[in-house]
């Protein structure tokens, strides 16, 4: 087992992992921007670093900083938390280069899965259903619309190096097509340096639902089931839950199996998250995140079992302490993305919490890094914290959330909160029936 573990992060999932590394017994060292001095996870570690100004490229993004905190304080792991270098196929490859361990998979797996045109050759490869699609990158007009006659419009465009629902253009008629080719190329070029894209049947009302998957590092892989994520705004994700309220459980057995399988084959290592739309009962393969997912609770409540724990383990070669058989599922579990942002137009809104007091009691659980009299630096991803409800049944997650929220008080700054409280009086949300377009359109509306 590991000494000692840097966390190369900030906000609740530093605060997150440096709760599972002192169950562990393991020493903690975190890294931080002069931003962030008084973040409660630079007070609660046991040795802090501070490794740059404000900027994430000349702090949290900082490889060559980071690594010599490691250096410094003798840290024998790094953990990535999510975002900043989580998905950094270099930076896993320059700490193995150190003899330090990153807490996840291979460079090479990492690398595989962060192009998404090669990510999608190879879930195909292991078995995985894709999206119907160009096999590749394209890049002539007239290949583009041979290939959407073929799988039939509406298609989308799509950038190779994609991220963050960026560099993506639908076409809804080959009058479309040209410009969005055009532009969907354009804007990756911009983005991310790669003008590569690819084309699919775009699913015009689909679910997002993806499968928590572990390599335990010795060629097995497992399932911990699956989330719904379909309530986003712009392409970011806002309430999770588990299990979906869509799946049955032949579907939910069956995906699982899948995705466990093709772990297993790929002989990958670690946490990380297959994503699918599904629709009209199909599900179909969008990408794979090679990280711990901010929803990554909503998993732990149905499941009992601390993912961060099992990072840790399978990292330090000892294996997961479950076996499938071992992973039950037990009631329903919602997460609410609680963001420093006005709560109708989503601007950012940072400054003082003068007042933060979290609900408490039976099935609750709150992630967050803040505290009354922080105030939050304007640097950053606005999510200042997590609301986890558990209960035995939907029904019972429902009325402990509306409990939950009702409580909840964060004074000094907007925050989301707002907009949960209305959605947990929903009709469709009490149903479960949403699909990713679906909160859009509700904001549309201004309800
Ligand atoms: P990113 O890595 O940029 O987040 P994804 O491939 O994960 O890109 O897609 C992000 C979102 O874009 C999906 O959650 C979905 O809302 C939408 N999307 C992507 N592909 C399709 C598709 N083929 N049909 C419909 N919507 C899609």
């Amino acid at each position: 087992m590991f000494q000692k573990i840097l966390i190369a992060n900030r906000g609740e999932i530093a605060l997150r992992v440096l709760r599972a590394c002192k169950e562990l017994g393991i020493q903690t060292v975190v890294v931080h921007s002069t931003a962030d001095a008084d973040a409660m996870h630079v007070r609660l570690a046991d040795e802090s670093v501070c490794i740059g100004p404000p900027p994430s490229r000349d702090s949290y993004l900082n490889i060559h900083q980071i690594v010599a905190a490691c250096e410094i304080t003798g840290a024998d792991a790094v953990h990535p938390g999510y975002g900043f270098l989580s998905e950094n196929a270099k930076f896993a490859d320059i700490l193995a280069a150190h003899n330090i361990t990153f807490i996840g998979p291979s460079g090479d797996h990492i690398r595989i899965m962060g192009d998404k045109i090669e990510a999608k050759r190879t879930a195909k490869r292991l078995g995985i259903p894709v999206v119907p699609g160009s096999d590749g990158a394209v890049t002539e007009e007239k290949e583009a619309r041979r290939i959407a006659a073929e799988i039939g419009y509406p298609v989308i465009i799509k950038a190779s190096a994609g991220g963050g629902g960026r560099g993506m253009k639908v076409a809804h008629t080959e009058a479309d097509l040209e410009v969005a080719l055009q532009t969907a190329r354009t804007e990756a070029g911009a983005a991310f340096g790669d003008d590569a894209v690819y084309i699919e049947k775009y699913l015009e009302k689909p679910r997002h639902i993806e499968v928590q998957v572990f390599g335990d590092g010795f060629g097995r892989g497992v399932h911990f089931g699956e989330r719904d994520c379909s309530l986003q705004r712009r392409h970011q994700k806002v309430w999770e839950e588990a299990p979906s309220p869509a799946l049955n459980a032949e579907e939910r057995a069956r995906i699982g199996d899948i995705c466990a399988k093709a772990i297993a084959d790929l002989g990958y290592s670690g946490a990380g998250t297959i994503e699918f739309l599904y629709e009209n009962g199909e599900f179909y393969f969008i990408e794979m995140n090679t990280r711990l997912q901010v929803e990554h609770p909503v998993t732990e409540a149905i499941t009992g079992i601390d993912l961060v724990h099992e990072q840790i383990r399978v990292a330090s070669g000892g294996g997961l302490s479950v076996k499938q058989e071992d992973i039950k599922f037990n009631g329903h579990a919602i997460e609410c993305r609680i963001n420093a942002e006005d709560p109708r137009t989503f601007t950012p809104s940072p400054g003082t919490i003068t007042h933060f007091h979290t609900p408490g009691g039976l099935g609750i659980r709150v992630d967050s890094g803040v505290y009354s009299g922080y105030k939050i630096p304007p640097y950053y991803d606005s999510l200042i914290g997590k609301l986890i409800v558990h209960g035995r049944n939907r029904v019972e997650c429902m009325m402990r959330l509306r409990r939950a929220l009702d409580e909840f008080v964060v004074d000094g700054i907007k925050t989301t909160l707002p907009l949960f409280r209305d959605l947990v009086g929903n009709a469709d949300i009490a149903n479960g029936d949403y699909d990713i377009h679906w909160l859009e359109k509700y904001l549309a509306k201004g309800e």
